[in-house]
């Protein structure tokens, strides 16, 4: 019997991509006020700003920061702008974001059972601890969430096992007793999968090859975030 669920946040108990599609069309709309650019410009720009961060922060909670996306971003518009400009980028992603995200159909059913049945539940994901913790409050899912773990806080992102570990860390819990579910097979899986834990795949995200010893391989794949029951009944 699992103590407790590990869950990531970002495209596992709400779907990300929709509202990141509104978001950047949020920003471009308070970008183009101050600086003459296209919108394939705007995101091929974007594109190029959140590559470069990611290659030179790779592994660290900053490298998603859209702050510095965005701050690349205008530096590559060679405008000269007010410094103030990020600070409204960044606010239009984020309020336009969290504006739009909802939870993925059973997710909150889930926790509510999680909790009946007396299950510990975190959260183990990459970003800034602020973002994080104002995407639970918008999910108004806090009251079932037993610890947060964010990349900023474990100062590696995953799937460096820092962040399995602190969070088993906080629940008082070993590696086998608990499960790590996530959208993603690298960060999700294949950290989880290193430092012991069972995983389970929401079947969605980035699916990498896997080989038949690989950590990359998950315990179990579910469709929707309500297989996860069903798993725990099992194991
Ligand atoms: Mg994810």
């Amino acid at each position: 019997m699992k103590k407790a669920v590990l869950f990531d946040l970002d495209n596992t108990l709400y779907d990300y991509d929709k509202p990141h599609k509104k978001a950047l069309k949020n920003v471009y709309r308070v970008l183009k006020k101050h600086v003459k650019i296209s919108f394939p410009r705007f995101l091929l720009l974007f594109g190029f700003a959140k590559r470069e961060i990611h290659r030179e922060l790779a592994g660290t909670a900053a490298a998603h920061n859209r702050i510095l996306y965005f701050q690349r971003l205008i530096e590559k518009t060679e405008s000269t702008v007010d410094p103030g400009l990020n600070l409204l980028l960044y606010n239009a992603y984020w309020d336009c974001l969290l504006k739009n995200m909802r939870l993925r159909p059973g997710a909150l059913d889930v926790l509510k059972e999680l909790k009946k049945k007396g299950l510990k539940v975190a959260i183990v994901s990459d970003l800034t601890t602020n973002i994080q913790l104002r995407k639970l409050k918008k999910l108004n899912i806090g009251k079932y969430i037993d610890v947060l773990v964010t990349s900023e806080e474990a100062g590696s992102e995953k799937p460096h096992q820092i962040m399995f570990l602190l969070a088993l860390n906080k629940l008082r819990l070993r590696p086998h007793e608990a499960i790590m579910v996530g959208d993603n097979s690298i960060t999700d899986i294949e950290g989880a999968n290193s430092v012991g834990m069972d995983t389970v795949l929401l079947k969605r995200g980035i699916l990498a090859k896997v080989s038949k010893e690989d950590y990359r391989k998950p315990n179990y794949v579910v469709k929707g975030i309500p297989g996860v029951l069903k798993i725990l009944e099992k194991v």
